[in-house]
């Protein structure tokens, strides 16, 4: 596990407090498990970051789900055609909060080289992104990256953020339904 980086931190002999919110956050950032959805090259590169040479295992990341509903981030790697489109969302609607999305690639995140009229130009036409990783394809240090950047805002995000209004909104705007009850 690694360091809390908090300012509210106070260390005395053999003890260490801190907020829930900090502890949980460090939690949740070395256990994400993460729901690939991989259509093309992109997707070659990130069976790369999953082999024994990057060792992903060393995040806590080594256990990839197929069901959107024992995952927390979504790592979409590779060209989203429009018709798929409502494939994803769906993938998305059915992650449990807290979740977050990764856009690998060009493709997943501007539709890349293809600006055609099948082309999704961008999944966050669709769904929210939290961090987009660049290249053609990008190399597994490059999605490494990205997963850290993720582990970043794992770590410092409020528990109640699903709460907010300015998740609430963003919800709102890609017209995602919120079905907690205490969500208006
Ligand atoms: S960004 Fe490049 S490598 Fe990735 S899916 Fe698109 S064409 Fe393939």
């Amino acid at each position: 596990m690694g360091k809390i980086d908090n300012d509210k931190v106070i260390n005395g002999e053999g003890y260490q407090l801190t907020t829930l919110d900090k502890a949980i956050g460090l939690a949740r950032s070395n256990s994400v498990w993460p729901l690939p959805f991989a259509t093309s090259c992109c997707g070659i590169e990130f069976m790369a970051t999953m082999g024994s040479a990057y060792d992903m295992s060393r995040f806590g990341m080594e256990r990839l789900s197929f069901s959107p509903r024992q995952a927390d981030l979504l790592i979409v790697a590779g060209t989203i055609s429009k018709k798929l489109g409502p494939i994803l969302k769906q993938v998305y609607e059915q992650m449990a909060e807290p979740k977050w999305v990764l856009s690998v690639g060009a493709c997943a995140s501007s539709g890349g080289i293809f600006d055609t009229y099948s082309v999704l130009q961008g999944i966050d036409r669709i769904i929210p992104v939290d961090v987009y990783v660049p290249g053609c394809p990008p190399r597994p240090e490059q999605i490494i990256d990205g997963v850290m950047n993720i582990h970043k805002l794992v770590k410092k995000e409020s528990l109640r953020r699903r709460y907010s209004s300015e998740y609430r909104d963003l919800m709102k705007e890609y017209k995602i339904e919120m079905k907690d009850p205490d969500v208006k």
